[in-house]
This record gives structure tokens, C-alpha cells and sequence, in this order.
């Protein structure tokens, strides 16, 4: 497969979808951002990478960083994670307050917002820094040093995050969340508003792909069984309230945020990231779900 040809020819069969698309504005500094953008890098096991477009521009990435604040949970407290969580898909959007009430304060999975919360809370309660904690995770992970929080998307985070507070506040009174509310929702906002490019991200992500080991540390950052757990999230709960429908285009694990940016990994073969602002009425990156459903359209390959 020659993947810097499928690279090349990809936009083309994109680039319809990119105005059609929403942007997504109730995060207002993300609404500035223009509609055309489109970028995708691909790194493979082999040591090789392959981009097109935007790759290397940083965006917000939104909810792909619970994938990195799940990680760093898991590691910290392991299975005890899992009475405060659970992992089924949520049929719903990633921010009800209906259905953390009918759960009375469980989140349905660790990738709606209410599960991200918690999360947020195992790290606070666990870590002395959890905001750089988790920047240097990343910073690890993508080799980039200079990864950092986007300021102004996460003040706009926090101006703007009603719901947020209030799936914070409900967590709070279910006794499911531990720690100071607005500390929680501190941490959640800047991991949210956390700037990688895609070639970052898919380099961040490529040990998902490799039973948890990093090819460019040669070291593993997580053991076989979790990252098997981590993938089944992803394939099951990644892509907000759509995932059957992803599954059934794409087949492959995939984590999405709202800034436009999806990633997705083939294990034993390559991590993906495509990044693209408008989305469809998911949330999903709409152009980026196009993308992907031709990349393992063309290589004949899924998880399936
Ligand atoms: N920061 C966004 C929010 O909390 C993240 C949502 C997302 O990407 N799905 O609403």
C-alpha cells in the first residue's frame, strides 16, 4: 500500500464536506476557527509517518484528551476506577444531565463529560499538579515539548461552561466527586483546551497501536491490558452518541472532541489522527469521518 499516495488523493474526496459541516460555537473561541482546514497524519509501526494538509497546525482537541486523563487514571488506581465509572456506551449526548440522574451520579462511561469528571477527580485527589501532570504526559507521549494549554479556550471554557458545572455540582451531590468542584472543572477545562497538531496526536497515540509500548521512547507507558481496555472504549463509547455508526463506516477504535480533531489507531499497524472543524450533528468531525471511512475503505483493513 502506497500511503503517501492515499495521502495525496485523500482531500479530494473530502473537501466537499468541509463547509458543511458545524463548527462548533458554543465554545466561543473555537468558532473562529476556519471552516477549511483539513489535515492528517498517519504513523506507522515501521517507523514511518505520512501527512497531508494541515498536519502539523495545532487545534484544540477537546474531548480526545480524555483518552490521556483516562490513561494516567488507570495507571494511578487501577480496576478502583471502575466503582465510580462505568464502560458502556451512552446512546445519549456526551453532556446529558437526564441520564446521570436516572444513573444516580455513575457516569455511563469515562467519555461523556460527567465520566471525564470524574476522571478529573482521581487525578486531582491522586496528583499534587494534575494540569501539568498531564501536559508532560503529553508532552512524553508526542515528543514535543512545547505542547501546552491554549489559554483562551479555556477561559472561554469556563465563561461558558454551564452544564459542565452543573454535571460537576450533580456528581458532587451524589458523592461521586471528591474534591473542590471548581478545581475539578478547572483541571477538565484546560485538558480540554490542550493545542496538538495531528502529527502530535498521532505520534501520542501510536503505543495504542503497539500493546502500550512508544516506539519513540522504546519504553511501555501502558501494559497489553490496558490499552485492550482502552481500545474497547474507544471503539465503543469514542465517538459520542454515533459509535455504531463509526464502527460500521470506519472500524476502527476512534476518540473524537469538538474542536474537529478524531483519532484512531489499527493495532498492530498505525495511529491516525485527521483533523477537520465542522462536524456533523454527533459532534464528529465530518470530514475527518469521511476521511477515515476511505483510509480503511482503500486499505481493505479495519479492527473487523
Ligand atoms: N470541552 C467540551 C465540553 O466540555 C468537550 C466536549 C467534546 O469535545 N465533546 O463541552
Amino acid at each position: 500500500m502506497d500511503f503517501d499516495k492515499l495521502m495525496q488523493e485523500l482531500p479530494a474526496h473530502v473537501q466537499d464536506l468541509f463547509e458543511r459541516g458545524r463548527i462548533a460555537s458554543y465554545i466561543p473561541a473555537l468558532a473562529r476557527v476556519p471552516a477549511h482546514k483539513f489535515g492528517m497524519t498517519l504513523c506507522r509501526l515501521d517507523g514511518s509517518s505520512h501527512r497531508v494538509g494541515d498536519s502539523e497546525e495545532r487545534f484544540s482537541i477537546q474531548s480526545i484528551s480524555k483518552v490521556f486523563s483516562l490513561s494516567l487514571a488507570m495507571g494511578l488506581v487501577g480496576d478502583a476506577l471502575w466503582r465510580r465509572v462505568g464502560r458502556e456506551p451512552s446512546g445519549n449526548r456526551f453532556n446529558s444531565l437526564v441520564q446521570l440522574e436516572y444513573e444516580r451520579g455513575i457516569p455511563r462511561n469515562p467519555f461523556i463529560n460527567a465520566g471525564a469528571l470524574v476522571v478529573c477527580d482521581v487525578l486531582q485527589s491522586q496528583l499534587g499538579d494534575p494540569k501539568r501532570a498531564l501536559r508532560d504526559y503529553l508532552r512524553l507521549l508526542s515528543g514535543s515539548q512545547d505542547i501546552d494549554f491554549d489559554a483562551e479556550v479555556a477561559r472561554s471554557e469556563a465563561e461558558t461552561g454551564f452544564i459542565n458545572r452543573a454535571l460537576a455540582n450533580f456528581l458532587k451531590g451524589h458523592d461521586n466527586l471528591h474534591n473542590d468542584v471548581d478545581a475539578v472543572l478547572d483541571l477538565y477545562f484546560h485538558q480540554c483546551a490542550l493545542a496538538l497538531s495531528c502529527s502530535e496526536l498521532a505520534r501520542a497515540t501510536l503505543h495504542l497501536a503497539n500493546r502500550g509500548v512508544a516506539p519513540h521512547l522504546q519504553e511501555a507507558v501502558l501494559t497489553a491490558p490496558q490499552v485492550k481496555r482502552i481500545n474497547a472504549l474507544m471503539l465503543t463509547c469514542g465517538t459520542y452518541d454515533a459509535v455504531g455508526e463509526f464502527a460500521f463506516r470506519v472500524g476502527l477504535p476512534a476518540k473524537s472532541g469538538v474542536g474537529g480533531g478524531i483519532c484512531a489507531v489499527l493495532p498492530g499497524e498505525y495511529a491516525v489522527t485527521v483533523w477537520s472543524p465542522g462536524l456533523d450533528p454527533s459532534g464528529n468531525s465530518l470530514a475527518g469521518g469521511a476521511a477515515l471511512e476511505f483510509l480503511t475503505a482503500v486499505t481493505g483493513k479495519s479492527v473487523f
